[in-house]
């Protein structure tokens, strides 16, 4: 736990308060960003537990809403309940966008629940399945007459999604990575020489949507389950993304995601895990995130059981046990670059002040 010194230091308050998915009592905690819906305007992030697949709303400052992903399939539309559920709490009637990142069950099989609830402006996909197995063409098939009935968006890498007052870029899509660097990036990335390929992943994965999001000077990067080879395609030679403040681990920090390359190029003050106790979370991961220089926090949406896993702090975890519990991290930025995160279950808040470090 050398990291937990650091990491205290953004402690602002804990506050203990009770029930499922708690949301209200939020603004107490945070005394320097305004919560959703004050009249300072604000960047909002939920990242919700869908048991180690994915599902991250985000609220823009002029209250557009993007899903990025919608969790699983089936048991009793439990993903979908847990998503309205955020969608509800942030107030919003409507989805501009709802990105897919990639076709697996755990990012897309909440997509019919979730469509037949609330209106869907367009929404974003990589247009070409790749893996065939059983659990994704289940998932592909459900999600087809929904895709059938809606505006759709196959974007290339570097192309920007319209929202007002943020910048949204496709960082990679269909297998392809940026050609150009992105606003504070470009700089060459010296760990590149110890990079080493992999073989290539032939399916899904390798084809996510990643994105990345700029409000004001507050930056977040989120690449679906990108993984080793795409992931350096971004950072290597240079470093094509730049600093983050926010970084959503890849691939719900699996093993062929942690690229210490990454890490070192885009340096996240923060990083969020989309794990549950079994899938994601790999003991590597987290131990290099506990070893990396300059990280103020590490949030997990589930602490995670698998062997060796040295967990952070119960504070920045969301969900201590298993699929019975659904509680959110949600994160509300400002246009200076401030930023705190709440758990949910605790109320326990993380305050990020501006950073001074140029070039994010
Ligand atoms: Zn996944």
């Amino acid at each position: 736990m050398k990291g937990a010194a650091r990491i205290f230091r953004t402690l602002v308050a804990v506050v203990a308060i009770g029930g499922v998915v708690p949301s209200t009592h939020e603004s107490a905690a945070v005394p320097l960003v305004g919560p959703a819906g004050s009249s300072a305007p604000s960047l909002v992030i939920y990242f919700i537990d869908v048991e180690g697949g994915q599902s991250t709303l985000i609220v823009t400052p002029d209250r557009q809403a993007m899903l990025v992903d919608a969790g699983f399939p089936g048991n009793d539309d439990r993903d979908p309940k847990r998503i309205m559920t955020a969608i509800h709490d942030a107030g919003i009637s409507r989805l501009d966008y709802l990105v897919l990142t990639h076709f697996h069950q755990d990012h897309i099989g909440g997509v019919p629940a979730i469509a037949a609830q609330i209106p869907i402006g367009a929404i974003v996909d990589h247009d070409v399945l790749f893996d065939s197995d059983r659990f994704t063409l289940a998932a592909f098939h459900a999600y087809e007459p929904v895709r059938s009935e809606s505006r759709l968006i196959h974007p290339k890498a570097g192309d920007r999604l319209p929202l007002k007052g943020v910048e949204l870029v496709v960082a990679s899509a269909s297998g392809q990575t940026l050609s150009r660097k992105l606003r504070g990036g470009g700089e060459l990335n010296p760990s590149c020489t110890t990079f080493e390929k992999q073989a290539e992943d032939p399916g899904e994965n390798a084809q996510s949507i990643g994105i990345s999001l700029r409000y004001g000077s507050f930056r977040f990067l989120d690449l679906g389950d990108l993984n080793w080879n795409k992931l350096a395609q971004l950072v290597c030679p240079a470093n094509l993304i730049g600093r983050v403040d926010v970084y959503l681990v890849s691939h719900h920090g699996n093993l062929d995601s942690n690229l210490p390359q990454l890490l070192a190029a885009v340096q996240p003050r923060v990083a969020v895990i989309n794990n549950s106790p079994n899938k994601g979370g790999a003991p590597e991961t987290l131990a290099a995130l506990h070893r990396l220089q300059g990280l103020e926090g590490v949030w997990q949406l589930h602490r995670s059981v698998r062997q060796g896993s040295e967990n952070f702090a119960d504070e920045y975890v969301a969900n201590l046990d298993g699929p019975d519990q659904a509680y959110w991290l949600k994160l509300t930025a400002r246009r200076d670059g401030r930023f705190s995160i709440v758990n949910a279950r605790t109320g326990f808040s993380g305050a990020y002040p501006m950073s001074h470090q140029p070039g994010r």
